[in-house]
């Protein structure tokens, strides 16, 4: 069994930020950013005790069309994989159809890449033709938080076709540690993604400014059959509400684009103009050219018909 979480964080220092990624579990994940804090600054941080509540029932789908998918895997449970015990116990029944097209991402400059790619380049991706199950914990969730989230999970939905569905509200606190399969939690199935918000004080990986962190879970029988199953990320709610309150919402926006996009699968890249820069030196409120044909890519992934 081959797995391994990627965590990305997102410093700010002074007007500007960075990103970063580092691997944080698994067996033969490799660091891929290496953290590196940029300052002594730190984000503000103000407790709410108030919970902020998620009424909003949404589902997020990409477009109405269906497509088959082409490449279709039929596997047995991996070898070492522990089934109703670090796995689900029966694999699910697989599906064929992709449940969303990505838009046709624009020409132009600005490139992209991906935390993990097979040996033939195909980057590890989501199952298109699944729905990712999203958890929210809307503890310190900043006014105007659960607007901004959901209009960047339709970004990545719309650019990836990818089809989010809202598994409702959670109390599970993040951690770099994460279980991906909590049955006690969530029943025999992965985990859903789990979206935080936090503060330095619970996330220690928040200090020192980094306003998010976010990875996908990857799972396979080997490389070539890796796919991610669920994920994580984790914003940083104190520091967000400021910029909210400040009216820097682009900002606050580009964080979560980021983050999703980390999410799903892509890295950073060299690019100031693309939202996966790894500093923030603009606002960048949407996606752009490359991570637009990145997060296509990954949209347009294998599906599988084992776990
Ligand atoms: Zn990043």
């Amino acid at each position: 069994m081959v797995s391994n979480t990627i965590q990305c964080g997102f410093e700010s220092h002074s007007g500007h930020s960075k990103y970063s990624c580092h691997s944080v579990h698994g067996s033969s994940g490799g660091s891929l950013v290496p953290m590196t804090p940029l300052d002594e600054g730190r984000a503000a941080v103000r407790n709410r005790s108030a919970r902020t509540g998620f009424l909003l029932t949404w589902l997020v789908v990409a477009a109405a069309s269906v497509t088959g998918c082409a490449d279709l895997r039929s596997l047995a449970a991996p070898p070492g994989a522990r089934p109703g015990v670090d796995v689900p116990s029966q694999s699910a029944v697989g599906s064929s159809m992709r449940l969303g097209t990505p838009e046709l991402a624009p020409g132009g400059q600005g490139g992209y890449t991906f935390l993990r790619s097979r040996a033939d380049g195909s980057p590890v991706a989501f199952d298109p033709c699944r729905p990712v199950h999203v958890v929210v914990r809307p503890d310190q969730e900043p006014a105007g938080g659960r607007k901004l989230l959901l209009a960047a999970l339709s970004e990545v939905s719309a650019a990836t076709g990818l089809q989010f569905l809202d598994d409702g509200t959670t109390d599970e606190a993040p951690g770099s540690d994460r279980e991906p399969y909590q049955p006690e939690r969530y029943g025999d199935r992965w985990a859903p993604v789990l979206i935080t918000w936090s503060t330095t004080a619970e996330s220690p990986d928040l200090a020192g400014g980094v306003l998010g962190r976010a990875g996908p879970y990857a799972f396979g029988s080997d490389e070539d059959h890796l796919r991610f199953v669920t994920g994580s990320a984790v914003f940083n709610g104190p520091a967000l509400d400021t910029q909210l309150r400040q009216g820097e919402d682009d900002k606050a926006k580009a964080v979560l684009l980021h983050e999703l996009g980390h999410l799903v699968g892509l890295g950073h890249v060299a690019d100031p103009y693309q939202v996966m820069f790894d500093t923030n030196a603009y606002p960048l409120p949407s996606y752009r050219a490359g991570d637009l044909r990145g997060l296509e890519t990954l949209g347009l992934g294998r599906c599988f018909e084992d776990y």
